[in-house]
């Protein structure tokens, strides 16, 4: 037992502070308290905070004094006491004092029921990245909205047709509480519109040790107008999301600053929040009294841009007359520069009057490095954004990859916790990078204790939805007898699928639908049953996906299918932690190259659920044939191909799934399938897993954006004045410079090489001169820089020497700017002059 002198002092701000936790995981295993205090609003809701607000101070105080209680809350207290003693991996890293804070800027999150300011995959993304980050000690701050309604809520109508509901977000029944300042005053800042000061409310949320700051324009002294900017997620016409991203860029720098944030790095989750970039580079111009570009070159060297779309038409893109209405005089008074360099930044020409101001191509000219969500991903990135670097070759374009993760603890099951605690006596494995020991653990289970795991999970899940669905008819008005038969034709031992995902064409929601009366023999087969649980919302703009959602609803209520396909209204973190837990087979169906990443598949792999799922995002690197499946042929193609790939899905389903489900051994288990679940467990896991994510960003983007952003910064900005002068003679001279010749020499087994170049004005250390080879039969790609060995003022000669192992023909000269200086190239100077 602990001494009393060290046992936490209870008190109902305890309480509140747990409540307020995001990074605490309710369970069976630790909720009793909550349980206590209202056993129905706990099970409504989820959400612990309300649960408290509903309670006088005294009744608290009252109920804290009982022992039990006493003891439930000390309890858990001492669980996350001694969670934050532990050293974490980034404590324990030499470089740990390199880094003092990630400045993480997301449009939403994901984090918990109690805090519903988020749609799907990208607060999903930011969500479980900043609670991950939280267990491994990484300082990260992070910037959203507060939004009023969230995202709208579904429910189905009579005609099988979506109806969006708003409910309000009551900011006294939500885990978060107002932001102070240092005179503990709620803060309050302002940002100006034409015409007009926007005051915004700043509010905050725990995450473990971090933070997650919020902004609202709710505050009465703003026009009606103007208290709905944080009014709905991704709702909105074109005007107000750009009004929402100045919000979130300019006011949420702003915030950090008044919170007394100075952050090395800023991480953009995506394009919205790209002006940013612009408020963090004018607050530096003004500590440092240095000219906007010179903020810009040293601020930017601390950004890191994350893509999430592979198509253009996912990127926000505002008419020029918008921005200029709206950043005119930001432009021009605050960032000292004429509004079309501001404009010429969201431009692939500058200018182009016509072309429209893109979010992702300011991003990327503010960033110090830019990163995509899949390997694939990262692939068909260059693709896209290689216009911004012309004459380069697409592999060189500066968009790295770091696959996401999901964060085990929140996706995994309870129950399966609890086996695998039983077994290793500490968490869930997977949470080191150690993976011969999760193989170890592996091994030391059998079969039948693996599909028990999956037997329970599927039960539980299955008792969620007959609840889910019951309420859901009642709501809607159905009778008593309807309400006692929900889901009764739902049977535990049967192969359950799960999909859901929000319904957009490029998702591909239909593609089951293709040919119903096929996918209606595989649901009903008298001996090899299926059940399919369906769910996901539709954008209230998206006609095309609410009509796919529609033909869903048609399929469920035929009475030949009628309880073998639920669709369950609303889906949300709740829906999606129920079905990644109790699923057999995850579906997922995008158009390749579509799904960046998708995380929603991974969340079934610790539960033991397998993947079917289209060669695209993540499942593109992560398929191998022995622990999961996949439809495509790894390529691209036209919408017309859609019956191909839904011929092969109903083949699998038909061939390899349902039987592998259903052959059993003499104990009545799928033995074939056991080893693919091990298979799985055993390869994806971990690779999948957040903590993976965050460990990759803090040690390939974070560490190296911090040390080069404190160099650009240091003895008062020197090396960001240096690299501001070379962009800028390099761009004034480049058109001076010209190859004269190459010449090439043989001697034995080495060339000698000598480049003549007429440089003009261009300063010889300013330019690197290079030989370059590409990739071709046997040889890999190559690079020969040449040194400078003579200079007067007709030309400047380069020169080199390198095996002569292929033939010359393979090679060609060209300049690029010099890297020396620490300049990203060709990210921050896309200049190249190629020989031919
Ligand atoms: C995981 C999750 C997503 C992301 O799903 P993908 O289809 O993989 O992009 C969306 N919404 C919810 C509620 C989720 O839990």
């Amino acid at each position: 037992m602990t001494p009393a002198s060290e046992r936490p002092v209870i008190t109902p701000e305890t309480l509140r502070q747990l409540a307020f936790d995001q990074s605490i995981r309710w369970t069976s295993q630790n909720d009793d308290i909550w349980q206590l205090i209202d056993d129905d609003l706990w099970k409504l809701t989820r959400n612990p905070s309300l649960v408290l607000s509903t309670v006088p101070e005294q009744a608290l105080v009252a109920l804290l004094s009982r022992a039990d209680c006493h003891r439930l809350v000390e309890g858990i207290v001492q669980a996350q006491e001694a969670k934050q003693e532990q050293p974490t991996w980034f404590a324990s890293q030499q470089y740990a004092t390199k880094l003092s804070r990630v400045a993480y800027f997301s449009m939403e999150y994901m984090l918990s029921e109690a805090l519903p300011i988020y749609s799907g995959g990208l607060g999903n993304v930011a969500g479980d990245q900043l609670k991950a980050a939280g267990d491994l000690g990484v300082p990260v701050t992070a910037v959203g909205m507060l939004w009023q309604h969230g995202y709208f809520r579904q429910s189905i109508g009579p005609d099988g047709r979506q109806q969006q509901l708003y409910p309000v977000n009551d900011t006294r029944q939500m885990p978060i509480e107002p932001l102070l300042d240092a005179s503990g005053t709620p803060l309050r800042l302002a940002i100006n519109f034409p015409g007009v000061q926007i005051w915004l409310r700043g509010w905050q949320a725990t995450v473990g040790p971090n933070r997650l700051l919020l902004l609202d324009t709710n505050d009465p002294a703003n026009p009606p107008v103007a208290r709905l900017i944080t009014s709905e997620l991704y709702g909105g016409d074109n005007e107000m999301r750009l009004r929402q991203e100045l919000v979130l860029g300019i006011g949420g720098w702003r915030l950090l600053e008044a919170a007394g944030m100075q952050p090395e790095v800023l991480h953009l989750n995506d394009g919205h929040a790209a002006f940013a970039v612009l408020e963090r580079a004018r607050s530096y111009m003004a500590r440092q009294a240095v000219s906007f570009e010179v903020a810009l070159g040293a601020t930017r060297a601390g950004n890191l841009f994350t893509t999430h779309t592979p198509v253009e038409a996912g990127f926000d893109r505002f008419p020029a007359e918008l921005v200029s209405k709206y950043l005119e005089r930001y432009a021009e008074y605050e960032l000292g520069i004429p509004l079309a360099d501001l404009l010429a930044m969201g431009r692939k020409h500058a200018q182009d009057p016509h072309e429209l101001f893109n979010m992702a191509y300011l991003a990327t000219r503010g960033a110090g490095a830019v990163n995509a969500v899949s390997q694939l991903h990262g692939h068909t990135s260059r693709y896209i954004f290689r216009e911004l670097y012309p004459r380069w070759p697409v592999e060189a374009v500066p968009v790295s990859h770091v696959t996401n993760g999901i964060h085990l603890p929140t996706w995994v099951s309870p129950d399966a916790e609890a086996h695998w605690y039983e077994l290793h006596g500490d968490e869930i494995p997977w949470r080191g990078t150690d993976r011969a020991s999760v193989d170890d653990l592996l091994a030391r289970v059998d079969d039948r204790w693996l599909w028990q795991i999956r037997e329970h999970a599927r039960n539980d899940l299955l008792r969620f939805v007959r609840s889910h669905l019951a309420r859901s008819l009642a709501v809607h008005g159905a009778s008593f007898s309807e309400i006692e038969v929900a889901g009764s034709r739902l049977h535990p031992e049967h192969l359950t699928l799960g999909f859901a995902r929000r319904f957009a064409t490029y998702k591909r929601p239909n593609l089951l639908l293709q040919d119903p009366e096929r996918l209606a023999r595989i649901l009903t087969h008298p001996n090899f049953p299926v059940q399919l649980l369906v769910a996901g919302k539709a954008h209230p703009a998206d006609r095309a996906g609410q009509a796919l959602l529609t033909e869903w609803q048609q399929f469920a209520a035929r009475p030949d299918i009628a309880g073998r396909v639920i669709f369950l209204e609303d889906y949300d973190m709740r829906i999606a932690r129920h079905m990644v837990q109790g699923v057999d087979v995850w579906l997922n169906t995008p158009r390749r190259p579509w799904e960046a990443s998708g995380t929603s598949g991974m969340k079934v792999l610790a539960n033991g659920g397998l993947n079917l799922s289209q060669l695209d995002g993540w499942w593109a690197e992560a398929y191998a044939d022995d622990l999961g499946w996949a439809v495509g042929d790894g390529l691209e193609h036209e919408p017309e191909h859609d019956a191909v790939d839904a011929e092969q899905l109903y083949r699998l389903l038909e061939v390899e799934v349902v039987p592998a489900f259903y052959t059993r051994d003499a104990q009545d288990i799928p033995t074939a399938w056991v080893q693919r679940m091990r298979r799985s467990m055993s390869a994806l896991v971990e690779r999948f897993s957040a903590d993976r994510t965050v460990r990759e960003y803090t040690e390939h983007h974070y560490l190296p954006l911090a040390t080069a952003y404190r160099q650009r910064c240091a003895d008062g900005s020197a090396l960001a004045i240096a690299i501001t002068r070379q962009i800028i003679h390099l761009r004034n001279h480049w058109h001076e410079m010209g190859f004269v010749d190459v010449r090439w020499d043989r001697s034995g087994e080495q060339y000698r090489v000598e480049a003549r170049l007429q440089l003009g004005h261009v300063e010889p250390a300013h330019i690197t001169v290079e030989l370059l080879a590409e990739h071709a039969d046997n040889c890999p790609a190559e690079t020969h820089p040449l040194t400078l060995t003579h200079y007067d003022g007709a030309f400047t000669v380069f020169h080199g020497q390198l095996p002569a192992s292929r033939p010359q023909a393979d090679y060609t000269a060209r300049v690029i700017p010099s890297a020396d200086l620490g300049l990203a190239v060709p990210l921050e100077l896309g200049l190249i002059l190629w020989q031919r």
